[in-house]
């Protein structure tokens, strides 16, 4: 990694082999087709160059939050089925359907809504009927399932492709909640048989779900988090071998020595406790790394970790690298491996007392990315 005069030294890597290596680790391991989520700039990883590379690596389907993410995917010429699973509002239904992505359909009342924008553009819509069944989000109880299902069936211009409902606990392998939540997703589906109306895709598999519970994983599976090679929740078991794909690097800017009893950074919230090497790193919390690692990151400079000091600014942070040597440009790694040293998301997040979505999608727009990997596609598709 060159610097030049006009990029950023601080960037995020995303290795799409790793992408592309764990999607087909995970269908291994469900053997039933997979929705890749993608939602939140593919958590962060950048939505329309992950998406290409799933896409040319034959995803079934992919998954994103907001209508806008999805047109921004046809616009970007992907084509396989995406389903977005946020709540719907009547006046962007259209551009649901004129962009050909499917809807979730989570009460009678957007069902109708639905029909109607159909039936005036003369095009039916394709719907995942949505059923709450603890997450209490959006969806149709799995109490009320019955006429929810019924009035849908009877649609002329909603074509049924599937019926999903959402794990509100599976990260945690010991939470006696996703059973329940299973068994009245499947009371919800029996709905279907007892009206004879032929069984839409069912799916209700996150992370979790496909990581510790088999019994969810029916006939799609939802996959985020895990598709970048991040475990959702530190009790998760990772029964599939992912591997990290994204890495927060940059170089050094600045070093100097602090003197023993000088404080670092707003606030003097460190003490120098003796005299001690000190490197400033151009990243902040005006990129998305947390201001709650004040005090609380580490960074990786030539392959050893040492302790981010003082609070962290909107742009720039200090390490404290004690008695060793760095220089201007040197590179420091903030997550991802260097040498024989790795900082996981999962670890740094934790440290910031949040969770590793939160971390991965709050890098923003002002760290630039760059791919490696993905070479082994045709050149139509590469990124
Ligand atoms: C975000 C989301 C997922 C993926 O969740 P992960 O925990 O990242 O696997 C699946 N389904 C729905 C409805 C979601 O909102």
């Amino acid at each position: 990694m060159s610097v030049s005069a006009t990029e950023r030294p601080t960037r995020i890597l995303v290795d799409l082999d790793r992408i592309a290596g764990n999607l087909q680790r995970i269908r291994a391991h469900v053997r039933v087709p997979v929705m890749a989520i993608v939602k939140a700039n593919a958590y962060g990883h950048g939505l329309v160059p992950v998406a290409r590379h799933l896409q040319a690596n034959g995803v079934d389907q992919l998954g994103v939050a907001f209508v806008e993410e999805g047109i921004a995917l046809r616009r970007a010429g992907i084509t396989v089925p995406i389903l977005v699973l946020g709540g719907i509002f009547g006046p962007q239904i259209a551009q649901f359907i004129v962009h050909d992505l499917e809807i979730t359909v989570s009460s009678v009342e957007k069902l109708r809504q639905v029909e109607a924008a159909a039936q005036a553009l003369g095009r039916r819509a394709v719907v995942h009927l949505k059923i709450d069944t603890g997450m209490e989000r959006i969806g149709v109880h799995e109490y009320s399932a019955g006429p929810f299902i019924e009035t849908a069936t009877a649609s002329r211009w909603c074509e049924i492709k599937g019926v999903y409902s959402h794990l509100a606990c599976a990260d945690d392998p010991d939470a006696p909640m996703t059973a329940l939540q299973l068994e009245r997703f499947l009371d919800a589906c029996a709905h279907f048989d007892r009206i004879c109306a032929p069984m839409p895709l069912r799916h209700l598999a996150n992370s979790g779900g496909v990581l510790h519970f088999p019994d969810t994983h029916l006939d799609l599976v939802r996959p985020g988090i895990l598709v970048y090679g991040v475990m959702p929740d530190p009790a998760s078991r990772p029964t599939i071998a992912v591997e990290p794909a994204l890495s927060l690097v940059s170089r050094v800017v600045y070093f100097k020595v602090v003197r023993a009893g000088r404080t670092v950074s707003y606030g003097g919230s460190w003490t120098a406790p003796s005299d001690t090497r000190v490197v400033t790193v151009p990243l902040g919390y005006g990129d998305g790394y947390p201001r709650a690692l004040s005090s609380r990151g580490r960074a990786l400079i030539h392959g050893q970790s040492y302790p981010v000091v003082g609070r962290v600014c909107m742009d720039q942070f200090m390490v404290d690298i004690g008695s060793s040597s760095a220089w201007n440009e040197d590179e420091v790694v903030l997550i991802g491996r260097q040498g024989d040293a790795s900082i996981r998301v999962e670890a740094l997040a934790s440290a910031a007392g949040t969770i590793p979505y939160e971390l991965l999608t709050g890098l923003n727009d002002r760290i630039p990315r760059e791919y490696i990997g993905g070479q082994a596609l045709p050149a139509a598709t590469a990124v």
